[in-house]
Protein backbone atom coordinates (compact mmCIF):
# COMPACT_ATOMS: atom_id res chain seq x y z
CA UNK A 1 0.00 0.00 0.00
CA UNK A 2 1.62 3.37 -0.82
CA UNK A 3 0.91 6.45 1.17
CA UNK A 4 -1.09 9.20 0.24
CA UNK A 5 -2.76 12.19 0.99
CA UNK A 6 -6.37 12.50 0.28
CA UNK A 7 -8.45 15.17 0.38
CA UNK A 8 -12.39 14.84 -0.54
CA UNK A 9 -14.96 17.38 -2.03
CA UNK A 10 -18.36 16.87 -0.65
CA UNK A 11 -19.78 15.44 -2.18
CA UNK A 12 -17.25 12.87 -3.68
CA UNK A 13 -17.42 14.23 -7.36
CA UNK A 14 -13.49 14.13 -7.14
CA UNK A 15 -10.66 12.93 -5.42
CA UNK A 16 -7.24 13.93 -5.09
CA UNK A 17 -5.01 11.26 -4.34
CA UNK A 18 -1.32 12.59 -3.65
CA UNK A 19 1.48 10.33 -3.55
CA UNK A 20 3.58 11.46 -0.55
CA UNK A 21 6.81 9.15 -2.05
CA UNK A 22 6.27 10.96 -5.46
CA UNK A 23 6.55 14.36 -3.50
CA UNK A 24 9.39 13.35 -1.23
CA UNK A 25 11.37 12.33 -4.97
CA UNK A 26 10.32 15.69 -6.74
CA UNK A 27 11.95 17.61 -3.72
CA UNK A 28 14.53 15.62 -4.05
CA UNK A 29 15.14 16.09 -7.54
CA UNK A 30 14.18 20.39 -7.34
CA UNK A 31 17.23 20.70 -4.67
CA UNK A 32 19.56 18.45 -6.82
CA UNK A 33 18.50 21.22 -9.65
CA UNK A 34 19.73 23.88 -7.08
CA UNK A 35 22.15 22.24 -4.65
CA UNK A 36 23.99 26.20 -3.66
CA UNK A 37 20.25 27.08 -2.52
CA UNK A 38 17.77 26.06 0.39
CA UNK A 39 14.28 24.89 -0.92
CA UNK A 40 11.25 26.46 0.42
CA UNK A 41 8.08 24.37 -0.40
CA UNK A 42 5.31 26.51 -1.36
CA UNK A 43 1.93 25.04 0.35
CA UNK A 44 -0.51 28.06 0.48
CA UNK A 45 -4.24 27.33 -0.02
CA UNK A 46 -4.02 23.99 1.63
CA UNK A 47 -1.33 22.95 0.04
CA UNK A 48 -3.26 23.80 -3.29
CA UNK A 49 -6.00 21.48 -1.73
CA UNK A 50 -3.80 18.72 -1.76
CA UNK A 51 -3.42 18.52 2.41
CA UNK A 52 -0.64 21.27 3.64
CA UNK A 53 0.26 19.44 6.59
CA UNK A 54 0.75 15.69 5.09
CA UNK A 55 2.93 17.73 2.13
CA UNK A 56 4.91 19.80 4.67
CA UNK A 57 5.87 16.95 5.91
CA UNK A 58 6.92 14.76 3.58
CA UNK A 59 8.73 17.84 2.03
CA UNK A 60 10.55 18.73 5.03
CA UNK A 61 11.47 14.73 5.01
CA UNK A 62 13.26 15.32 1.87
CA UNK A 63 15.09 18.14 2.65
CA UNK A 64 12.75 21.20 2.30
CA UNK A 65 14.34 23.58 5.39
CA UNK A 66 11.74 26.34 4.67
CA UNK A 67 7.88 26.24 3.97
CA UNK A 68 5.56 29.13 3.01
CA UNK A 69 2.14 30.15 2.90
CA UNK A 70 0.16 33.23 1.78
CA UNK A 71 -1.90 33.88 5.01
CA UNK A 72 -0.59 34.43 8.35
CA UNK A 73 -3.26 31.59 9.50
CA UNK A 74 -2.06 29.45 7.69
CA UNK A 75 1.62 29.64 8.51
CA UNK A 76 0.24 29.36 12.31
CA UNK A 77 -1.80 26.73 11.96
CA UNK A 78 1.44 24.55 10.41
CA UNK A 79 3.74 25.64 13.27
CA UNK A 80 1.31 24.92 16.17
CA UNK A 81 -0.07 21.01 14.74
CA UNK A 82 1.67 19.90 11.64
CA UNK A 83 4.13 17.99 13.72
CA UNK A 84 7.01 19.50 12.07
CA UNK A 85 10.10 19.88 13.35
CA UNK A 86 10.84 23.20 15.51
CA UNK A 87 13.73 24.39 13.16
CA UNK A 88 11.56 24.09 10.36
CA UNK A 89 11.40 27.69 9.12
CA UNK A 90 8.06 29.32 8.31
CA UNK A 91 7.26 32.27 5.65
CA UNK A 92 3.96 33.74 5.49
CA UNK A 93 3.42 36.98 2.90
CA UNK A 94 -0.32 37.94 2.44
CA UNK A 95 -0.90 40.30 4.97
CA UNK A 96 -3.45 43.39 5.83
CA UNK A 97 -3.60 45.72 8.25
CA UNK A 98 -4.47 44.15 11.42
CA UNK A 99 -3.15 41.02 10.87
CA UNK A 100 -2.02 38.36 13.79
CA UNK A 101 1.39 39.62 14.43
CA UNK A 102 1.95 39.08 17.44
CA UNK A 103 0.75 35.87 17.47
CA UNK A 104 3.55 35.44 14.21
CA UNK A 105 6.45 37.09 15.71
CA UNK A 106 5.90 34.42 18.96
CA UNK A 107 5.36 31.50 15.84
CA UNK A 108 8.75 32.58 15.13
CA UNK A 109 7.24 33.09 11.05
CA UNK A 110 9.44 34.61 9.05
CA UNK A 111 6.89 37.43 8.10
CA UNK A 112 6.69 39.71 4.90
CA UNK A 113 6.94 43.29 4.84
CA UNK A 114 5.99 45.37 1.50
CA UNK A 115 5.73 48.74 2.92
CA UNK A 116 6.41 50.83 6.19
CA UNK A 117 2.81 50.01 7.26
CA UNK A 118 3.52 46.75 7.64
CA UNK A 119 7.15 47.31 9.03
CA UNK A 120 5.33 49.84 12.39
CA UNK A 121 2.96 47.15 13.14
CA UNK A 122 5.84 43.70 13.02
CA UNK A 123 7.97 46.06 15.11
CA UNK A 124 5.05 47.28 17.54
CA UNK A 125 4.37 43.38 18.12
CA UNK A 126 7.93 42.50 18.66
CA UNK A 127 8.27 45.20 21.59
CA UNK A 128 5.20 43.20 23.11
CA UNK A 129 6.81 39.85 22.26
CA UNK A 130 10.00 41.51 23.95
CA UNK A 131 12.32 39.64 21.14
CA UNK A 132 13.00 40.33 17.30
CA UNK A 133 10.34 39.44 14.74
CA UNK A 134 11.75 37.84 11.62
CA UNK A 135 11.32 40.34 8.52
CA UNK A 136 11.52 39.80 5.18
CA UNK A 137 11.72 42.69 2.71
CA UNK A 138 9.75 42.03 -0.33
CA UNK A 139 10.34 43.95 -3.25
CA UNK A 140 8.28 44.73 -6.26
CA UNK A 141 10.42 44.23 -9.20
CA UNK A 142 7.60 44.07 -11.85
CA UNK A 143 5.13 41.62 -10.53
CA UNK A 144 2.87 45.11 -9.88
CA UNK A 145 1.72 43.59 -7.27
CA UNK A 146 2.17 43.06 -2.86
CA UNK A 147 6.14 44.60 -2.85
CA UNK A 148 7.87 47.89 -2.55
CA UNK A 149 8.46 49.98 -5.63
CA UNK A 150 11.78 50.92 -6.19
CA UNK A 151 13.43 53.92 -5.83
CA UNK A 152 12.36 55.96 -2.77
CA UNK A 153 9.85 53.87 -1.78
CA UNK A 154 12.38 51.12 -1.37
CA UNK A 155 15.58 53.17 0.11
CA UNK A 156 12.91 54.62 3.18
CA UNK A 157 11.49 50.79 3.89
CA UNK A 158 15.20 49.52 3.92
CA UNK A 159 16.41 52.56 5.81
CA UNK A 160 13.37 52.16 8.70
CA UNK A 161 14.13 48.03 8.39
CA UNK A 162 18.07 49.00 9.82
CA UNK A 163 16.75 51.09 12.21
CA UNK A 164 14.43 48.58 13.79
CA UNK A 165 16.70 45.75 13.55
CA UNK A 166 19.83 47.98 15.37
CA UNK A 167 17.31 48.47 18.00
CA UNK A 168 16.82 45.10 18.78
CA UNK A 169 13.05 44.90 17.23
CA UNK A 170 13.48 42.88 14.05
CA UNK A 171 16.03 40.47 12.68
CA UNK A 172 15.47 40.88 8.14
CA UNK A 173 16.37 37.52 7.40
CA UNK A 174 15.57 37.81 3.88
CA UNK A 175 15.00 40.15 0.97
CA UNK A 176 12.84 38.44 -1.75
CA UNK A 177 10.48 38.88 -4.45
CA UNK A 178 7.95 37.09 -7.59
CA UNK A 179 8.48 36.68 -11.27
CA UNK A 180 4.96 37.47 -13.14
CA UNK A 181 6.16 35.54 -16.46
CA UNK A 182 8.82 32.51 -14.83
CA UNK A 183 6.71 30.45 -17.19
CA UNK A 184 7.42 31.89 -20.59
CA UNK A 185 10.64 30.90 -21.32
CA UNK A 186 12.83 34.26 -23.00
CA UNK A 187 10.04 36.68 -22.14
CA UNK A 188 11.90 39.81 -21.54
CA UNK A 189 10.48 40.88 -18.12
CA UNK A 190 12.51 37.82 -16.56
CA UNK A 191 15.91 39.53 -16.79
CA UNK A 192 14.16 43.09 -15.99
CA UNK A 193 13.09 41.52 -12.98
CA UNK A 194 16.19 39.83 -11.84
CA UNK A 195 18.27 42.87 -12.86
CA UNK A 196 16.14 44.96 -10.75
CA UNK A 197 16.00 42.46 -7.64
CA UNK A 198 20.13 42.31 -8.25
CA UNK A 199 19.99 46.46 -7.45
CA UNK A 200 17.77 46.39 -5.06
CA UNK A 201 19.29 43.99 -2.79
CA UNK A 202 22.88 44.97 -3.90
CA UNK A 203 21.02 48.34 -1.91
CA UNK A 204 19.83 47.23 1.30
CA UNK A 205 23.35 45.45 1.48
CA UNK A 206 25.28 48.12 1.25
CA UNK A 207 22.73 49.73 3.96
CA UNK A 208 23.88 47.26 6.47
CA UNK A 209 20.85 44.27 6.20
CA UNK A 210 22.46 40.87 6.29
CA UNK A 211 19.94 38.92 5.08
CA UNK A 212 20.11 34.71 5.28
CA UNK A 213 18.15 34.52 2.17
CA UNK A 214 17.71 36.34 -0.73
CA UNK A 215 15.05 34.68 -3.12
CA UNK A 216 12.73 35.11 -6.28
CA UNK A 217 12.34 31.55 -7.77
CA UNK A 218 9.28 30.48 -8.28
CA UNK A 219 8.34 26.68 -9.78
CA UNK A 220 9.33 27.56 -13.06
CA UNK A 221 12.55 29.58 -12.13
CA UNK A 222 13.80 26.94 -9.73
CA UNK A 223 13.10 24.15 -12.82
CA UNK A 224 14.84 26.47 -15.63
CA UNK A 225 16.60 29.51 -14.60
CA UNK A 226 19.68 28.69 -12.28
CA UNK A 227 20.85 32.57 -12.91
CA UNK A 228 17.61 33.35 -10.27
CA UNK A 229 18.33 30.48 -7.34
CA UNK A 230 20.09 32.82 -5.39
CA UNK A 231 19.76 30.98 -1.60
CA UNK A 232 16.44 29.66 -1.68
CA UNK A 233 14.15 28.72 -4.22
CA UNK A 234 10.12 28.57 -3.71
CA UNK A 235 8.52 25.44 -5.95
CA UNK A 236 4.83 25.30 -5.16
CA UNK A 237 3.68 22.16 -4.46
CA UNK A 238 1.75 21.11 -7.46
CA UNK A 239 5.02 20.95 -9.17
CA UNK A 240 6.74 18.78 -6.10
CA UNK A 241 3.32 16.61 -6.01
CA UNK A 242 3.33 16.04 -9.63
CA UNK A 243 4.86 12.86 -11.31
CA UNK A 244 7.46 13.64 -13.52
CA UNK A 245 7.20 12.11 -16.98
CA UNK A 246 9.38 9.10 -17.67
CA UNK A 247 11.98 11.36 -20.02
CA UNK A 248 12.33 14.21 -18.00
CA UNK A 249 15.78 15.43 -17.05
CA UNK A 250 16.79 18.59 -15.20
CA UNK A 251 18.05 20.95 -17.96
CA UNK A 252 21.73 21.96 -18.01
CA UNK A 253 22.88 23.93 -15.03
CA UNK A 254 25.17 27.57 -16.45
CA UNK A 255 26.76 28.47 -13.28
CA UNK A 256 24.61 30.07 -9.93
CA UNK A 257 23.51 33.55 -8.52
CA UNK A 258 26.94 34.01 -6.07
C1 LIG B 1 2.48 30.49 -5.12
C2 LIG B 1 3.82 31.03 -4.90
C3 LIG B 1 4.98 30.33 -5.27
C4 LIG B 1 4.97 29.08 -6.06
O1 LIG B 1 4.20 29.33 -7.18
P1 LIG B 1 4.49 28.80 -8.66
O2 LIG B 1 4.50 30.03 -9.48
O3 LIG B 1 3.35 27.91 -8.93
O4 LIG B 1 5.76 28.13 -8.62
C5 LIG B 1 6.21 30.89 -4.96
N1 LIG B 1 6.30 32.05 -4.31
C6 LIG B 1 5.20 32.75 -3.95
C7 LIG B 1 5.37 34.05 -3.26
C8 LIG B 1 3.93 32.28 -4.23
O5 LIG B 1 2.86 33.00 -3.86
Amino acid sequence: MSETAAQRTAPARARAEIDLAALRANVRTLRALAPGAALMAVVKADGYGHGAAPCARAAVEAGATWLGTATPEEALALRAGAGLPDDVRIMCWLWTPGGPWREAVDARLDVSVSGLWALEEVTAAARLAGHPARVQLKADTGLGRNGCQPGEDWFRLVGEARRAETEGLIRVTGLWSHFACADEPGHPSIAAQLTRFREMTAYAEEQGLRPEVRHIANSPATLTLPETHFDLVRPASPCTACRPAPSWAPPPTSGSAR
